[in-house]
């Protein structure tokens, strides 16, 4: 078993740090300061992204992407999680549901997506559904040749720089008939209600919305007719990815900050570094991290060498939430070592503690991760948790 990247997969981390020294972090002033990033910003940010290589990475080339492995994603991630106020975001990601776009669907949305040209937001949260995705009371009832679609859809998130959705709704109403649709954002009936403000400062918003008899064509299902769980459950599976990535990024960058300043602190005539109680919190970061970091790669490499989907679903879930968890307790600790700096917004640690908090919620909550999991125990066993082949 060899973990030692390759010279192109450290490349491709060498690059993506670049992007976030270069690009991103002069950034998060601006979005600290306005809760989110303007538009005269995000302009040359969208450029960037596109003049640095990176859209599209995670879909074919054959749908217009750049087809990086999950074990590429997982190295370029981690460098971008670095970023607070998720100016991470900016690298969209075209959901790997589009994958299974009719070839019209793949013209329309997800090659424009894959060239930075478009962008979706993915609408399945509801007032009434949240960690129970079944509650869903959109609906897409046949009309002429297409659906209107009805319903309120919450914590959509990027509304204000997608211009198109991707919404689950029910077919006629029926809770066994989950569909996802591709809407454009301009379609008649799409309201935006408010983007209320969030513990967090995100170049984008989180928008609640109402879809009032939002008409749309036949050809606007995206996979078919009830398959919109599923679907949806393979986006959870890349989303918790990138959120292990993410946070381990944050909590890297949230130690080194601690070291690098609890080694220049002095106070009672020597450097705190020395004090053993602040040197082994940061010997617990270092190692929490370590463990993070490994599982991640463990499992994107597991993926990418095609294992089985239910194994897919269920070490996902646990990376999630071990890391999501990690980096609570890495920043939290972190800022701790930065003392009263550490609690100021300038401080990037202060930034991240505030960001990360979320990890623990969207995407599956903890809870519902560790649901998942005592699941999987009841069903397989701890197989899928200790699955290392033999060669
Ligand atoms: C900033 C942000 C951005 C988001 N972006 C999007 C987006 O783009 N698109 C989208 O569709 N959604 C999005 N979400 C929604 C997110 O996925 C949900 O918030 C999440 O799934 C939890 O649902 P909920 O908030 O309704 O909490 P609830 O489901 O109401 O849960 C409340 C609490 O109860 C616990 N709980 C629930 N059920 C159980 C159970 N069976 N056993 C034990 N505990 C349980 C939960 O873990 C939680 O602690 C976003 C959320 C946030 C905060």
């Amino acid at each position: 078993m060899d973990f030692t990247l390759t010279s192109e997969q450290a490349d491709l981390r060498d690059k993506a740090r670049k992007f976030f020294e270069d690009v991103l972090a002069p950034l998060e002033p601006i979005a600290e300061e306005h809760g989110h990033l303007p538009e005269e910003h995000r302009v040359p940010l969208r450029q960037s992204v596109i003049d640095w290589g990176f859209t599209g990475i995670n879909h074919t080339a054959d749908n217009g992407g750049k087809g990086f492995t999950l074990l590429e994603q997982a190295v370029f991630d981690e460098q971008l999680g670095r970023a607070s106020c998720g100016l991470w975001a900016a690298v969209a990601r075209p959901a790997t549901c589009l994958s299974e776009a009719t070839p019209a669907q793949k013209e329309r949305y997800l090659k424009p997506a894959c060239r930075g040209e478009r962008r979706a937001a993915y609408a399945v949260t509801e007032p009434g559904a949240g960690s129970d995705v079944s509650m869903i009371k959109s609906s897409a009832t046949r009309h002429g040749n297409g659906f209107r679609l009805n319903g309120e859809k919450w914590f959509v998130t990027s509304f204000d720089e997608a211009d198109f959705l991707i919404v689950q709704a029910n077919v006629d109403g029926d809770p066994d008939q989950p569909t996802l649709f591709l809407v454009d954002k301009d379609t008649p009936g799409i309201v935006h209600l408010r983007s209320p403000r969030f513990m967090h400062d995100y170049i984008y918003d989180h928008a609640e919305i109402l879809l009032q008899d939002v008409e749309v064509d036949a050809d606007a299902v995206l996979g078919g007719i009830g398959q919109g769980m599923d679907l949806t459950k393979d986006w959870f599976v890349e989303a918790r990815l990138q959120i292990a990535a993410h946070t381990i990024g944050a909590a890297t960058r949230a130690a080194e900050t601690a070291l690098e300043y609890a080694q220049s602190r002095e106070q009672f005539g020597q450097p705190i570094s020395q004090f053993q109680a602040i040197e082994l919190k940061l010997a617990d970061m270092a190692v929490q991290i370590m463990a993070a970091q490994s599982m991640l790669y463990r499992i994107a490499a597991n993926i990418d060498r095609g294992a089985d989907r239910k194994t897919v679903h269920a070490q996902a879930s646990g990376l999630k939430l071990f890391c999501s968890e990690m980096a609570g307790r890495v920043v939290d600790e972190a800022l701790q070592v930065l003392g009263g700096r550490g609690y100021m917004r300038e401080n990037p640690v202060e930034r991240l503690y505030r960001d990360i908090r979320v990890d623990r919620i969207w995407e599956g909550t903890s809870e519902i991760q560790r649901l998942i999991i005592a699941g999987q125990l009841r069903k397989r066993g701890f197989a899928p948790y200790l699955d290392i082949e033999i060669a």
